[in-house]
């Protein structure tokens, strides 16, 4: 387990505070077996084609509090990725129905002079006029490489302005060459929360905080019968809400590689239970994750009635989707814990997974319980998954694969991946909302999408006449993880 210490300014990064890796090829089974272990070795590539930057992910969570503002202390191209939540940010909006407001995301444009003669007084002269400006509750300071690697003193230049303000004015260290796992931006931004907007409870409220990126309102439904209220969390609440997330009954997370930080912290330091269970993907996680959310509220015999409730207009259509989608192969890329809970909702229909480029992997959460291990749970429940690759999108590996796998279709949770399938002639579908597949309702809802994936076979057919690809025939004909190579041990538990 690990812990949370709010008197660091700093979150450590998920390699060392979890032990989390990027690099593996095998089986799921083997990759558990070795995160139990305690022998689970991060494989070294020695040809890397890109990399994601923690930046963003601290970014995609703050910028979406709806009266705050946040400052990437950076170089303005550090921010290249921001238009693109703003697009995510209005369209929330909408789906919301609240007011629409663009985003208020500032940079402070740092320059080469800067990197020699420090940039701390940019920092203090840009935070000064975003509150001149945009009068927000809260300022949120992303850390850069550059910010990191000139050693300006954020932190103090944070605490300075805030006195002088009176808002929090919170630094958020999420360096981009910190970290090989883009994920520990996540934490880093609940770690600046955590530490300078949460407020000691002074009650409990009947609130449990959903921690989620910016799907629908799926929740409501669940809880309000059982007499609790939905709090989304981080995208779309307000700094005085955030105040309080530490007054809730419990924390759900729609995805521990998100939420693992902030599930943990909020319970080692305000005591708020987190549901520790796989996320409720398919029919067996969803109902331990209903049976373990029904103990932690005290609604087991509530949540009893649900089950059989839902099992029964469930369970008859997914025989159904069951016979059609019987032994169709499936291959799938996408984050770790919601690639894992995709595993799940594909074997309960019945297909066969062949294979999946999971962007890294947390041996454990920071709760240190393996009771919220999906992949575990996935192994257990549905046996083993072949040709299992921890990958950071490295595409030339998932080509690579692919091309040998040729399964019937290819699931994509990210944009940007899904080229790669239908260059290949392989029906591919991408799934953004993750909450599209939770609980019972996703199993049914992924197998309506596959079916009719599969029946459009001859859009990507016809594509992939017509289209060219940049690896050649030798790279195709190549051991995949040719570079994959030097095995750099991190075991430390
Ligand atoms: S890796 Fe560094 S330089 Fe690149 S976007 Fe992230 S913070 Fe900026």
């Amino acid at each position: 387990m690990s812990v949370i210490n709010l008197k660091e300014s700093e979150v450590q990064v998920r390699e060392v505070r979890l032990g989390s890796i990027t690099g593996f090829e095998g089986t799921a089974g083997q990759l558990v077996q070795c995160a139990r272990s305690g022998s689970l070795k991060d494989s070294v590539r020695s040809f890397s084609q890109c990399m994601g930057c923690s930046s963003i992910n601290a970014f995609c969570q703050l910028c979406m509090i709806q009266d705050a503002a946040v400052i990437n202390h950076a170089p303005v191209g550090c921010a290249g990725d921001v238009f693109c939540f703003n697009f995510v940010y209005r369209v929330g909006q909408m789906e919301r129905k609240l007011p629409p407001a663009i985003g208020r995301y500032f940079s402070t444009n740092i320059q080469e002079q800067d990197t020699i003669f420090g940039a701390t007084q940019k920092l203090a002269d840009t935070i000064r006029a975003v509150y001149q400006r945009v009068g927000p509750n809260a300022i949120f300071i992303t850390t850069s490489c550059a910010s990191g690697i000139i050693g300006d003193d954020v932190e103090g230049v944070a605490n300075d302005l805030a006195a002088e303000l009176g808002i929090p004015v919170v630094a958020c260290f999420c360096e981009g060459f910190k970290s090989k796992i883009w994920t520990t931006g996540f934490d880093s931004a609940y770690h600046s929360i955590v530490r300078k907007i949460v407020k000691p409870p002074q009650k409990k409220s009947n609130k449990v905080n959903i921690i989620n990126f910016w799907g629908s309102r799926i929740f409501d439904e669940l809880l309000n019968p059982l007499g609790y209220e939905a709090d989304y969390i981080v995208p779309f609440s307000t700094i005085a809400q955030l105040e309080h997330i530490s007054e809730a009954a419990a924390t759900i997370q729609i995805c521990p590689t998100l939420g693992t930080y902030i599930g943990a912290a909020l319970e080692q330091v305000y005591g708020v239970p987190e549901i520790k269970s796989p996320p409720a993907y398919g029919i067996a996680g969803t109902d331990q994750w209903l049976r373990e959310l029904g103990r932690v509220l005290d609604r087991q015999t509530e949540i009893e009635e649900i089950i059989a409730k839902e099992h029964e207009r469930v369970l008859p259509k997914l025989r159904e989707y069951r016979e059609k989608l019987q032994g169709k192969t499936a291959y799938l890329t996408a984050g770790a814990a919601h690639g894992h809970s995709l595993i799940a909702v594909l074997r309960e229909l019945g297909m066969e997974v062949q294979g999946a480029a999971i962007f890294h992997h947390d041996p454990i959460y920071d709760s240190g319980d393996i009771a919220s291990d999906a992949l575990a749970h996935d192994v257990n429940t549905y046996g083993d998954v072949p040709n299992y690759n921890v990958c950071n999108k490295q595409a030339y590996e998932l080509v690579n694969i692919l091309n040998r796998v040729r399964p019937d279709i290819m699931i994509a949770r990210h944009g940007g991946m899904t080229l790669w399938g239908a260059k290949l002639g392989i029906p591919t579908l991408l799934i953004g909302d993750e909450q599209f597949g939770f609980g019972y309702q996703g199993v049914l809802n992924y197998a309506e999408r596959i079916l009719e994936t599969l029946d459009n076979k001859e859009f990507v057919t016809n594509l992939a006449k017509h289209s060219t690809m940049p690896y050649r025939k030798w790279w195709l004909e190549q051991n995949p993880f040719s570079f994959l190579r030097g095995d750099l041990d991190v075991g430390f538990y």
